[in-house]
Parts: C-alpha cells; sequence; structure tokens
C-alpha cells in the first residue's frame, strides 16, 4: 500500500461500518483476537483470587514468548457510547466517529492489536475541568460537580446494542475495564476511585460486571483505573473479584534502560519498559509512549527488549479540554510511522494485548501454588 494513501488526514470512510467498507474486510477475516472472555465465577478466575498475593513480586521472567525480544501493545481509554449528539464523541458514532481512526491503524497494520478499556455506566458531562480557578470557589465547585454528572444510565452500555455489536466486530480487539462511571461527583471528578473505600470498589465492580454481563460484551481481567488511580483497597477488591492485571502508570519522560522506574501519573517505581507484579498481587503495566513522545523513544524501548506500551483516549475535544493523546488525524499519522518503524523490527517483535500477556504470565504461575491456595 502507498503509505500516503492511508494516511489519516487524507483518507476517510465513507460508508457505515456495517455495510462492511472495503477496507474493513481486510481485517475482520483474520478475527478472532485471542482469549476466552473473563466470567469472575470460573475456576481460573477464582483460583487467581486465591494464590497468595505475598507470592507475586517482580517483573515475571518469561512474560516474553521464546523467540520474541521485545513486544508492544496499543491501549485506548474512555471508550463509552457518547455520540456527537453529547457533550463529545466517545465511540457511540461507531465507524463515523472517533474510533474510524482505530479502524484505519488496524486495516494499514495487520499485525496491530488493541486493548480499548471501556466505562460501564459513563456520567461525566466532561471528562476533566474546563475552569481549573472556578474549583478554587467551593459553592462553584459543588455545582460544576452537579452539573457535571449525568443522570445514572444515561450511557449504560448494555442500553446501546448497536455499539456493543460494532465493539464485538472489531478485529484483534479486545475489551477491558475503564470504571463504573469515570465521575465521583466531586473535585477532582475523573479519580472515581480516590477515597474510595474498599468495600465501595467492591460494589463498584461488581456492578461493572453486571452492567458488562447484560450487554453480553466479553472483557479480559484488567483495568485501566480512571485517572490512573490505583488504592490498596482498589488493588485487593480487583484481585478479590478475580482481576489479574492493571494499567496505573505512566511516564513518558523519563530515560529508557532495563532498570528504569515510572515516576509520572499513578503508581510510581514500577518498571518502565516491563509487566510487573505488584504489591496485591497484580500485574501492572506502565504506558511509556503517546502523541507526544518521538519515535526515538519507541525505538529504545525495543531496543532494549521492553515493552512498548502506547496510550491514545478516545476523546479529542470536549469544551475547551483538548486532550494531547486524543484520537486525531496528526496522532493517527504519528501512529502510523510508529507501526510503520515496528515492521521493520521483523519476527522477534511481539505484537500483543495487555490481555495476552496477563494470561501467559498467570499461566506460568507454579500449578502447585494455585491448587493450594484452593485448599485453604
Ligand atoms: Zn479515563
Amino acid at each position: 500500500m502507498d503509505p500516503d494513501k492511508r494516511r489519516c488526514s487524507r483518507h476517510r470512510l465513507s460508508r457505515p461500518f456495517a455495510t462492511v467498507p472495503s477496507e474493513v474486510d481486510a481485517v475482520t477475516s483474520v478475527r478472532p483476537a485471542s482469549l476466552p472472555p473473563f466470567a469472575p465465577d470460573r475456576s481460573e478466575s477464582t483460583s487467581f483470587a486465591r494464590l497468595p498475593a505475598r507470592g507475586l513480586a517482580g517483573i515475571p521472567p518469561d512474560w516474553l514468548p521464546p523467540g520474541k525480544k521485545a513486544a508492544v501493545v496499543f491501549t485506548i481509554d474512555d471508550v463509552h457510547p457518547g455520540t456527537s449528539r453529547d457533550s463529545y464523541e466517545a465511540g457511540g458514532d461507531l465507524d463515523h466517529g472517533q474510533l474510524r481512526f482505530l479502524i484505519r491503524l488496524l486495516t494499514a497494520h495487520s499485525k496491530l492489536r488493541a486493548t480499548l478499556f471501556v466505562t460501564a455506566d459513563w456520567r461525566a458531562k466532561h471528562p476533566s475541568v474546563s475552569h481549573p480557578l472556578l474549583m478554587h470557589i467551593p459553592g462553584v465547585r459543588r455545582l460544576w460537580c452537579e452539573w457535571n454528572t449525568l443522570p445514572e444510565g444515561t450511557m449504560r452500555i448494555d442500553r446501546f446494542p448497536r455499539f456493543i455489536e460494532f465493539l464485538k466486530n472489531l478485529p484483534r480487539v479486545e475489551i477491558g475495564l475503564h470504571g463504573l462511571t469515570h465521575n465521583r461527583g466531586r473535585h477532582p471528578t475523573h479519580l472515581e476511585y480516590l477515597d474510595a473505600s474498599e468495600e465501595e470498589c467492591r460494589r463498584s465492580l461488581a456492578g461493572i460486571f453486571q452492567i458488562f454481563h447484560a450487554a453480553n460484551l466479553a472483557f479480559v481481567p484488567g483495568m485501566s483505573p480512571p485517572g490512573w488511580y490505583l488504592s490498596h483497597g482498589l488493588a485487593r477488591a480487583m484481585r478479590d473479584a478475580g482481576l489479574t492485571f492493571v494499567g496505573s502508570s505512566r511516564d513518558l519522560v523519563s530515560a529508557v534502560h532495563r532498570e528504569a522506574r515510572s515516576g509520572m501519573s499513578g503508581l510510581t517505581g514500577t518498571s518502565l519498559i516491563a509487566p510487573q507484579w505488584i504489591s496485591g498481587g497484580l500485574l501492572n503495566f506502565t504506558t511509556n509512549y503517546q502523541a507526544t513522545s518521538t519515535i526515538d523513544r519507541a525505538r529504545s524501548i525495543i531496543d532494549h527488549g521492553g515493552l512498548l506500551a502506547i496510550k491514545a483516549h478516545v476523546i479529542k475535544r470536549a469544551g475547551s479540554y483538548v486532550a494531547l493523546d486524543g484520537l486525531g488525524d496528526e496522532y493517527c499519522d504519528h501512529l502510523h510511522a510508529v507501526f510503520d518503524y515496528l515492521e521493520t523490527v521483523g519476527e522477534d517483535l511481539w505484537w500483543t494485548s495487555m490481555g495476552e500477556i496477563a494470561a501467559r504470565c498467570v499461566a506460568a504461575l507454579p500449578q502447585a501454588s494455585i491448587g493450594k491456595a484452593n485448599d485453604l
């Protein structure tokens, strides 16, 4: 394919996804993505939840399969059924909306996979505060937070069957969790689990599972917590529910080397370029690349035998809020360039997903330990 032909700024889908545009046809033939869906009450979920967390620490030695020297994952946050008729589009316009960029990337790069982190019942009119200074005035802050909260159920995914079918038909795409509401009702609103008790986290997860079940949408056992925020209580609740992984670290600035640690957003002190078991017994991933990164950073992570973890947010603009890593023509062109480079690396690069890496690491745990945990 002529590289210029697929540039996002020059290449637009003109027909609905449901009518099967030819470029989508090309990739649907290589479905399915990979893993059996997560079910909280299935035996392996229960087994993992009962495995002592203290036995899990550090970087899993064999997180890369034999013959692979480095890996890449691509994740998109904030996906929910919001349309261009709402405050902002976040997937609800299907192939006419923001996810058209993902379709273009998947079409142009046949090895690429993606994890969409979906919010069960998104309840924020705006994903971030438009006027931070106003938040210093308590009365205004309270009123804004009330105004900003959508009624319960407005964006609940099980009420949008076309959106669910669209997600299910995306090739080489897995679904992960991104909170119940993405809105805690107080400033800062997007940190859904800030100050939440462990019991509240358990109830939130139960609510998420219920909604995903009602939507009949399978998901992998992991969450990108809103605002990167992970407390001990949330980690315990996730693990007890059978979830195995979390994406709670972001570092776009630290120099890349094998021992580098994350020090920017969310959980710090975790490996910058490898998955790592964290206290609480979840496998953590550090996002280390986004729209503002340079391709040299991607090259360095691969050269160091690491996991290149690329993040995008589905929302680009909401009022005066503009996401630096929101999907758009410019970021899409940037990502084409990154994936073009990765395609030159060769067969020893593992094009994978967070769900697949976590499944591999869990499967490698000593079965004797899991059996022992079941006997407790
Ligand atoms: Zn988010």
